[in-house]
């Protein structure tokens, strides 16, 4: 044990230890910011992103909301291809990245 561990409060010390909270899967639950509830993701995506709760509509992607809207057989995407292109050339004057 280093000089440092020795002077580290317990909760810091925990960083890089497995806990028995911390094994679970991420992603495996979903908190509704409306109501709190916290949702199985496999159960919130069977209802669509609504909230089995409190009927909140979580957001969707582009592609999430097609899948709801179209059906698989007979749809065509068109324009895959396209891609965006830099027509003005811009430059930022400023880095805003690092920033
Ligand atoms: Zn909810």
């Amino acid at each position: 044990m280093s000089w440092l561990d020795k002077i580290l409060p317990p909760k810091i010390k925990r960083d890089g230890a497995e806990s028995a909270s911390s094994t679970v899967p991420e992603g495996l639950w979903h908190k509704c910011p409306s109501c709190s509830a916290t949702i199985y993701s496999s159960e919130l995506k069977q209802n669509d992103m609504v909230c089995t709760k409190c009927n909140y509509h979580n957001p969707l992607s582009a592609r999430e909301r097609l899948n709801l809207l179209l059906d698989e057989n007979g749809r065509e995407e068109i324009g895959a291809h396209v891609k965006p292109t830099d027509a003005l050339k811009f430059k930022d004057s400023k880095n805003t990245l690092t920033a």
